[in-house]
């Protein structure tokens, strides 16, 4: 499938797109409020820098040649609802590339959150593999897998989780101060403030910086939760049915944006979705169905 190619992700009258990753790679992934949780409790100090998975140069070549980025490999879920067991994935085989923009397509309840939430280590499989950059981080500590989660994936999702007592602004920012730490992110609040203003112009909010959630549309919530995800500068980028709430049309100016993401940023995406309309935009579609994942 050809790549959609926007030439402005805000629309024609927005910003232009900035490359993401010219900024210092510095910041926290407060993605989800559980994850939020988990970085503010142990990713702010220098443990968890030495707890970063190291990745070799050889890696970093073959990712950014196109090899593969992200890798499951027979991946099991169960849950257990008193004596009963719930099979979602049944040994789920996916290989994500760099640079492309792929969509899992699935029927609410076929698993397409839960395999999310594997990839972006927020949870663990109960069998199988999860290979990141040519590292296994499905078995890596918790204090890893944070450090992750706050450097090299970024996530986005239905609802936005944006945080409401916060303006757009403060949300971009959240992150960053997570892994700064209080004075580190003091003594560079000038510079950060700087990147997450940038950040939300590229994804065309440079007129509600100081807008709280509940005064933004939809669509913007989305904008906002995408420029957080992004302030980190991860690797990838998985989003969780990141128009499931929108109607159609603002859900189109959504895509467009993560399109344009894609190609001007060279942003890996993997997006899960209902909507076989969003994911014939992707460059690849792969369906999970009875636990699997097969190419549609
Ligand atoms: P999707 O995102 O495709 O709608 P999910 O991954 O959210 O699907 O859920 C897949 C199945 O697993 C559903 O039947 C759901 O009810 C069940 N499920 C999801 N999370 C849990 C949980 N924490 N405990 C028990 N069952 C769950
Ligand atoms: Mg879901």
């Amino acid at each position: 499938m050809n790549k959609h190619r926007t030439a402005n992700p805000a629309g024609p009258h927005g910003p232009t797109v900035a490359p993401l990753r010219s900024q210092a790679r510095d910041g926290a992934g407060a993605h989800e409020h559980a994850a939020v949780a988990t970085t503010v409790t142990t990713a702010t100090g220098a443990a968890a820098q030495r707890a970063r998975p190291s990745t070799s140069p050889d890696q970093e070549a073959a990712a950014s040649a196109g090899g593969v980025l992200l890798k499951a490999v027979g991946l099991k879920k169960t849950y257990h609802k008193g004596k009963h067991e719930v099979p979602v994935l049944r040994g789920v085989d996916l290989e994500v590339r760099q640079g492309e923009l792929m969509a899992v397509i699935g029927q609410s309840g076929s698993g397409k959150s839960t395999l999310l939430h594997l990839l972006a280590t927020l949870d663990r499989p109960d069998e199988g593999e999860i290979w990141f950059n040519g590292q296994r981080i499905d078995n890596a500590s918790t204090r890893q897998r944070d450090r992750l989660r706050n450097r090299q994936l970024g996530m986005i999702f239905q609802f936005y989780h944006l945080l409401p007592e916060l303006t757009a602004l403060e949300n971009v920012l959240a992150p960053l101060m997570i892994t700064h730490g209080f004075f580190s992110y003091r003594l560079q609040r000038r510079k950060l403030v700087e990147r997450a203003k940038s950040l939300l112009e590229t994804v065309g909010l440079a007129h509600r910086l100081k807008h709280r959630p509940r005064e933004l549309s939809g669509g913007e919530m989305q904008r906002a939760a995408i420029a957080r995800a992004l302030i980190t500068e991860p690797q990838i980028l998985l989003a969780d049915e990141p128009t499931g709430n929108l109607d159609g049309r603002t859900g189109q100016g959504i895509m467009e944006l993560l399109r344009s993401l894609n190609t001007q940023s060279n942003l890996t995406i993997v997006m899960v979705t209902h909507d076989s309309a969003i994911a014939s935009q992707a460059d690849r579609v792969v369906q999970l169905v009875d636990g699997q994942v097969s190419d549609s």
